[in-house]
């Protein structure tokens, strides 16, 4: 495979996508199954509701026998049973009868429509009804939320709440029923530069900085439900220490991050590394700011994205291109960011001739660009939701400007 250099942010998107694949699938218990995404299509094996259904407190009755009725000329109708929701009545109603029920109840045969009980005198014997009705009104029909055979949730579904309780009103949320589900994305986290020590390390030697890349990473692969395998926050500039660690990282790991050295740096070991591993390099650097020293390759079948090793780099060019190849990892579509556009507030000062992501709030339509926006910035991103996308220019971006948005 020839390395693609210089590229742009579609294609990398575009090499992400076409050199990765899903993780495969599992069968795993409907009850264990919160946060997964479903592998295959789900068949509603019942109808719901499984019969017509009342939705309010009322009377079912013929809406015939209703036709002009009114407050001042009241329709008599006799009652012949009372049903509440959990129960059932054999009774198919004739002309001139109605069934007392409940919301939730069993509409019986014979009755087309149900008439809420405020627009009758409430009779328990007779009753009289004062509006006229039309047939299906109030008339909750057999599978109006969803019929027999219907595809329930389609492959591809997250199975959030939502998803879940449409499962459990079909029946299919026990322990005993299995879905086919994507395999939890396991991922390494490694961090590379000499100047790194562990949060341990106390009092800060001089000219060492504490790693925080394998915090915002590893944070962030948990907040998108991939499982966490390796998490290495301070590897010294070695190729042959972090090929080792590589190695036996995919082990583990069907996705591996690494950050620093990608850059033309002497100690930009990821050059060296990647031919000890014979990993198959696919782009190298892309045209965008910040971040543009990243590298994509495949090592023993596994993705492998090694991120600039500057926290705010590492975490925009997480955003834009890690959660491409997450979601086709995870067969998560949602995982994607998505883009909107939005009016800027701030006039953007910093303008050149590459693509620049900036970390900012979006809020109502529009986009709060925060101070301190450079690589080494970490704290200013604190808060905010979304990269601003600021095109090439030659002149600042002003406030009024729409610009698009990668929200977070
Ligand atoms: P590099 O990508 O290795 O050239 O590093 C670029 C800048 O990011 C340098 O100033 C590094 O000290 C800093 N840096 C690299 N890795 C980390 C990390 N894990 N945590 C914090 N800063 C880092
Ligand atoms: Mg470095």
């Amino acid at each position: 495979m020839t390395m693609e250099t210089g590229i742009s942010v579609e294609r990398a998107i575009e090499l992400i996508e076409q050199n990765t694949l899903p993780v495969g699938t599992e069968r795993i218990e409907a009850t264990r199954a919160h946060g997964r995404i479903l592998a295959e299509d789900v068949c509603a094996p019942i109808s719901q509701p499984p019969w017509p259904r009342s939705p309010l407190d009322g009377y079912a009755l013929r809406a015939a026998d209703s036709a002009g009725a009114s407050k001042d000329t009241p329709r008599m109708l006799r009652v012949v049973d009372t049903i509440y929701a959990g129960g059932w009545s054999e009774v198919t109603v004739q002309p001139g009868e109605c069934v007392r029920l409940m919301t939730g109840a069993p509409i019986p045969a014979g009755c087309d429509c149900v008439i809420r009980q405020e627009d009758t005198d409430l009779g328990a014997e007779r009753v009289r009804i004062y509006k006229a009705l039309s047939a299906w009104d109030n008339y909750c029909k057999i599978g109006d939320d969803f019929l027999k055979g219907d595809k329930l949730l389609p492959a591809g579904t997250k199975l959030n709440g939502n998803a879940l309780g449409v499962l459990a009103s079909a029946g299919l949320h026990r322990d005993d029923e299995r879905l086919t589900v994507y395999k939890r994305v396991r991922c390494a986290v490694l961090c590379t530069g000499d100047e790194l020590v562990p949060n341990a390390v106390r009092p800060l030697p001089p000219g060492k900085i504490y790693s925080s890349n394998e915090a915002v990473l590893s944070s962030r692969l948990s907040e998108l439900g991939m499982e966490l395998t390796v998490v290495r926050g301070e590897f010294t500039d070695d190729p042959a220490a972090l090929a080792a660690a590589i190695r036996e990282a995919a082990g583990t790991a069907d996705v591996i991050f690494t950050t620093g050295g990608v850059s033309v740096g002497a100690k930009d070991i990821l050059h060296e590394t990647l031919p000890r591993l014979n990993a198959d390099r696919v782009f190298w650097q892309v045209r965008l700011k910040p971040g543009s020293p990243m590298m994509f390759s495949i090592y023993d079948g596994k993705p492998l994205l090694s991120l600039s090793g500057n926290p705010f780099a590492a975490s925009a060019t997480f955003e834009l291109f890690g959660r491409v190849l997450l979601s086709v990892r995870s067969g998560d579509a949602s995982l994607r960011a998505q883009v909107v556009t939005a009016e800027l507030d701030t006039t953007f000062e910093k303008f050149g001739r590459g693509r620049r992501f900036v970390r900012s709030v979006f809020r109502d339509g529009h986009v709060t660009i925060p101070q301190g926006h450079s690589s080494g910035q970490l704290a200013s991103a604190v808060g905010t939701n979304c990269l601003a996308e600021i095109p090439p220019a030659d002149a600042p971006l002003r406030a009024g400007s729409t610009v698009r948005v990668w929200l977070l």
